[in-house]
C-alpha cells in the first residue's frame, strides 16, 4: 500500500523550491515536475501504519542520476559591482588539473556534501533515511567557481554574494556560491600536484560552506597559516577541514603527523591535529559520517567535533581515543579520562571555554536500546514485587486455614458436621499449596529473566557509560542515566 500525502510532497518541493541557491531555479522547477513521479514508500510496514497514523513516515526517492559530476566554471572579474566573465581554459586554468583522478575525487566530496546536507534538511522536516538522488543528466550540485586574478596566493571565499556571470550562454547570477580565488602569480603554478592539492584544499572549503549550508559557518580569523600554526579553534578547525579533504585526495606526506609538546588547549587550536585526525577517521570509518556530523551541529571547533563525533559513534570511542592519542605524543586522552569515560563518571572538560558538549549517547541507537532494556528490567521487578507480595499473602491465607483446621480437628472432631468442614479445608490447603508452588517457580523464572535482561543490559554498555540497574526496582529508574548530561571536552 502506497500513501502520498499532500502536506509531504509540498514540504518536500518547497524546501526545494526555496532552495534555489543549491539547484538554481530551472533545476528547482526540473525536481518539482520529476517529484509529481517521485515514489513514496512508507518506511514502516503497512499494518503497523494502519494501527498507529504517527508512524507514517515517508521515504522520498529521487530517481535517475546524481553521477553527473560538478561542473568547474572558471571565471574573471569584470569590475567591482559582481560582474564576471566566464573564460575558457587558458594557459593558467589548465595549469589546475581539474580532470586528474584526485581533484575528480575532491570534486565528488564536494557534490557529497551537498547532497548530504539537503538529505540531513529533509530530515530535519521528520522525513526519516530519506535517499536522495536527482533527476535528469543535467548538473544538480552548484558547480565550483574557480576565479582566476591576478593574486600570488590561492583562497576561497565561503559564501560568495550575488554575482553575475557573463558567457556566451547568456548572464547567469548566482546566489551565495563558495568562490575559489587563484591568483596567476602563485608560486609552483608550474607544479601540477601542488596545484591540484591547493584546489583541492580550497574545495575543502567549499565542502564546508556546502554543510554548514552556507550558514552559522566558524568565525574564520582569516590570514596566512602552515600546517603547524596554532591559531583559534575556528580557525584550526576551518583549515584543519580543508587541509584534511585535500589530503584525504591527495594523499600528502604531510598527513598525518604527531605533535609534541602541546597541551590539549594547543590541539584544540592547531589544523595540523585536528586535519590528521579527521583524516584517520575517514580511512577508518568514512566520509559521510564526518559530514552528517558537521551538518547535524555545525561545529565551531575541533573540540566541538570530536565531542559530538564520539557521542554520535560511542562503539568508536576507543579508536577515536586511540586516534587522539597518536597525534598528541600519546599524552591525550590520558589514562585517566579514558578510565573515567568508560566507567560514566568523566568530569566535565571544557577545554574550548565555550561550556558546551555533548553529552553522551545523543542521537545514538546505543542508549534508547538501553533505555528499552532498563524498561524492561524495570518491569520484570515490579511483576517480582507483585508475585512475592502475592506469595506472602498466601503464605498468611495457609496459616490462618491451618489454625482454622486444627482449631476444628481438636475441638468437633466427632461431629460429621465438623468432617465435611475439615475435608473442605484440606481441599483449600492443597489448592493454596498448588499456587504457592506454581507462584514460586514463577518467581525463580522472574529472577532468571531480570538476571538474563541485566546482562543483556550490561553487554550493551561496551563503552561503560551507563551502570546496570540495582536489583531494588525502587532505584532502577536513576541508573539508566547517570551519564546524561556529561560532557566530553578533549
Ligand atoms: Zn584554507
Amino acid at each position: 500500500m502506497i500513501h502520498i500525502t499532500y502536506p509531504y510532497l509540498s514540504s518536500i518541493t518547497s524546501h526545494i523550491l526555496q532552495n534555489e541557491s543549491y539547484f538554481g531555479i530551472k533545476d528547482a522547477r526540473l525536481i518539482f515536475s520529476s517529484i509529481m513521479i517521485v515514489i513514496l514508500i512508507p518506511i514502516t510496514q503497512p499494518d503497523t501504519i494502519m494501527k498507529n497514523s504517527k508512524l507514517f513516515y515517508l521515504v522520498a526517492i529521487f530517481i535517475l542520476s546524481f553521477s553527473s559530476s560538478a561542473e568547474v566554471v572558471f571565471i574573471e572579474r569584470l569590475d567591482n559591482s559582481g560582474n564576471y566573465r566566464q573564460i575558457q581554459n587558458n594557459s593558467f586554468s589548465d595549469k589546475i588539473p581539474t580532470q586528474s583522478t584526485e581533484m575528480k575525487s575532491a570534486i565528488a566530496g564536494y557534490e557529497l556534501s551537498q547532497k548530504i546536507a539537503f538529505e540531513r534538511s529533509l530530515v530535519a522536516k521528520g522525513i526519516p533515511t530519506p535517499s536522495v538522488k536527482f533527476l535528469s543528466s543535467q548538473k544538480k550540485t552548484k558547480p565550483l567557481y574557480i576565479e582566476v586574478d591576478n593574486g600570488d596566493w590561492a583562497y576561497n571565499l565561503m559564501n560568495g554574494k550575488n554575482i553575475q556571470i557573463i558567457s556566451d550562454k547568456g548572464t547567469k547570477r548566482v546566489q551565495g556560491a563558495p568562490i575559489i580565488k587563484f591568483g596567476r602569480n602563485i608560486p609552483n603554478s608550474g607544479h601540477k600536484h601542488f596545484m591540484g592539492e591547493t584546489c583541492s584544499h580550497e574545495i575543502g572549503h567549499a565542502v564546508m560552506n556546502a554543510l554548514y549550508s552556507g550558514k552559522n559557518l566558524p568565525k574564520n580569523q582569516g590570514g596566512e597559516h602552515t600546517i603547524d600554526s596554532i591559531k583559534s579553534p575556528s580557525f584550526a578547525w576551518i583549515e584543519g577541514f580543508a587541509e584534511y579533504y585535500a589530503a584525504s585526495t591527495y594523499g600528502d606526506k604531510k598527513f598525518p603527523r604527531g605533535y609534541k609538546d602541546r597541551n590539549s588547549a594547543e590541539l584544540n587550536s592547531s589544523e595540523g591535529y585536528i586535519a590528521s585526525v579527521l583524516l584517520e577517521l575517514d580511512k577508518n570509518f568514512s566520509k559521510e559520517d564526518i559530514f552528517n556530523v558537521i551538518v547535524d551541529i555545525k561545529p565551531q571547533s575541533p573540540a566541538d567535533f570530536l565531542e559530538e563525533y564520539i557521542a554520535r559513534y560511542p562503539k568508536r570511542a576507543s579508536t577515536v581515543f586511540e586516534i587522539m592519542k597518536k597525534y598528541s605524543n600519546e599524552e591525550w586522552p590520558d589514562e585517566t579520562f579514558i578510565t573515567k569515560y568508560n566507567q560514566g563518571s568523566l568530569p566535565t572538560l571544557d577545554l574550548d571555554g565555550n561550556g558546551t558538549g555533548a553529552s553522551f549517547g545523543k542521537d545514538s541507537e546505543i542508549p534508547s536500546q538501553s533505555k528499552k532494556l532498563a524498561q524492561k528490567i524495570d518491569k520484570t521487578q515490579k511483576q517480582m514485587t507483585e508475585v512475592s507480595s502475592y506469595l506472602a499473602r498466601l503464605s498468611k491465607f495457609l496459616d490462618r486455614i491451618y489454625s482454622f483446621k486444627q482449631n476444628i480437628y481438636q475441638n468437633y472432631s466427632n461431629s460429621s458436621f465438623a468432617k465435611s468442614y475439615l475435608n473442605r479445608a484440606q481441599a483449600m490447603i492443597d489448592r493454596a499449596n498448588h499456587q504457592f508452588n506454581s507462584y514460586q517457580k514463577y518467581l525463580v523464572q522472574l529472577r532468571q529473566q531480570e538476571k538474563q535482561q541485566i546482562n543483556d543490559f550490561n553487554d550493551l554498555q561496551d563503552f561503560g557509560s551507563l551502570s546496570a540497574p540495582s536489583y531494588n526496582s525502587n532505584d532502577s529508574n536513576d541508573s539508566t542515566n547517570n551519564n546524561a548530561g556529561q560532557v566530553l571536552r578533549y
